[in-house]
């Protein structure tokens, strides 16, 4: 007995963990720093730690009530209807439900190269195929509504990543407006806005409910996560905001209770913490700027939590950085062979990083 044929289906390549590396550097994991994952440095709000413990007795429930209520507290900071709020385990949950309400046999997305491989394996879990766009092609990654349509011929979805994994680059609302206008009525454009909070920009729910000057689009969602400016990247947290007209399809699609007791309690925590995720982008802000003013390499320009470097060979670099402490992101796996990404770390780590890549660079020179 074999499960179906899976051939097509590649795995998806997780940042190795830091117990993992301290493992076979055999050191502690405190001697390392890991900024490969886009995580939060300050970890989980405080407020969301304290829910968690106190969530802990009642997992024995069903999370009915909590599921709603983070629904409404969701709904209520974006001014939507509850209805037009999809939770999710994680943004990874968002992006299946999406395909999975959208998604005939064979219906194609058009996704960004390079980009965030859970895309694609997503639309192939649910019978679809991919087509790409490539964002090389302009300068600095630049993302207009051009950039996509260039490669757009009548797909069912595209993915627009804004800011975008890993080169930190966004698409202004106006483009992706441009975009959704000029691609058939029947395709979706998802504005994927996972580090959202970092960038100098307004969300694309703006598009969807017609505010700010735009009209309201029914062809256009937005995927959200707690896993970054929130910090809870572990317990697996995200959702869609969608349309008011799509009101009834989540319950078609999504799995029992998408999102835990757990998950549910500390994002309702969270998302009223906004005095962290403001200390998490200030210090995001901060790392930015110093990686972009000291690293002895070019650093593009990034509006997420992270940044994007040239670094020649980026699997060697990655790799005797991580043997001198210190864990980062390479790029190949992306379609970048020339690339590190660095998440934006506390100003020690961001010292760390900047110090040993100057190290790294020269010693490999
Ligand atoms: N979208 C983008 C662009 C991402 O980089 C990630 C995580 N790396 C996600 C979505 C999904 O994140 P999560 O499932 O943790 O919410």
């Amino acid at each position: 007995m074999q499960p179906r044929d899976l051939s097509d289906h590649v795995a998806y390549e997780a940042g190795r963990g830091i117990e993992e590396v301290a493992r076979e550097l055999e050191c502690d994991p405190s001697e390392l720093v890991k900024l490969a994952s886009n995580e939060n440095p300050h970890g989980p709000s405080p407020a969301a730690t304290v829910a968690l413990r106190e969530a802990a007795s009642s997992v024995s429930s069903y999370p009915k009530a909590a599921h709603a209520d983070l629904t409404a507290a969701v709904a209520d900071r974006w001014g939507v209807d509850d209805a037009q709020v999809w939770l999710a385990n994680g943004g990874d949950g968002a992006i299946d439900y999406l395909h999975r309400a959208m998604l005939e046999p064979d219906d194609t997305v058009l996704v960004p190269t390079p980009g965030f491989a859970y895309y694609g394996m997503s639309a192939r879990f649910h019978h679809g195929d991919v087509a790409e766009y490539a964002l090389e092609r302009a300068a600095d990654f630049e993302q207009t509504a051009e950039t996509v349509l260039e490669s757009y011929d009548g797909e069912r979805i595209v993915w627009v990543t804004s800011p975008h994994n890993p080169t930190g680059s966004t698409m202004p609302l106006a483009e992706i407006e441009r975009l959704a206008a000029e691609t058939a009525d029947e395709t979706l454009v998802v504005v994927d806005e996972a580090y959202g909070e970092f960038a100098d920009r307004e969300s694309a729910v703006a598009l969807i409910e017609g505010r700010d000057g735009f009209d309201a689009r029914d062809d256009v969602a937005v995927l959200r996560t707690f896993s970054k400016a929130y910090g809870l990247a572990g317990v697996r947290l995200g959702y869609a905001v969608v349309p008011d007209a799509w009101a009834d399809a989540y319950t078609r699609v999504n799995t029992p209770f998408a999102a835990s007791e757990l998950a549910c309690r500390a994002g309702l925590a969270a998302v009223d913490d906004d005095e962290h995720v403001e200390r998490t982008v200030e210090t995001a802000l901060e790392s930015r700027a110093s990686m972009r003013e000291e690293i002895d390499a070019h650093v593009w320009d990034s509006e997420g939590n992270f940044v994007l470097v040239a670094v020649g060979d980026a699997s060697a670099v990655a790799e005797e950085m991580q043997e001198r402490g210190v864990i980062v992101r390479d790029c190949s796996s992306f379609g970048l062979p020339g690339c590190v990404r660095i998440t934006c770390g506390t100003d020690e780590e961001t010292e760390r990083a900047v110090e040993t890549l100057n190290a790294v660079l020269d010693d490999l020179e």
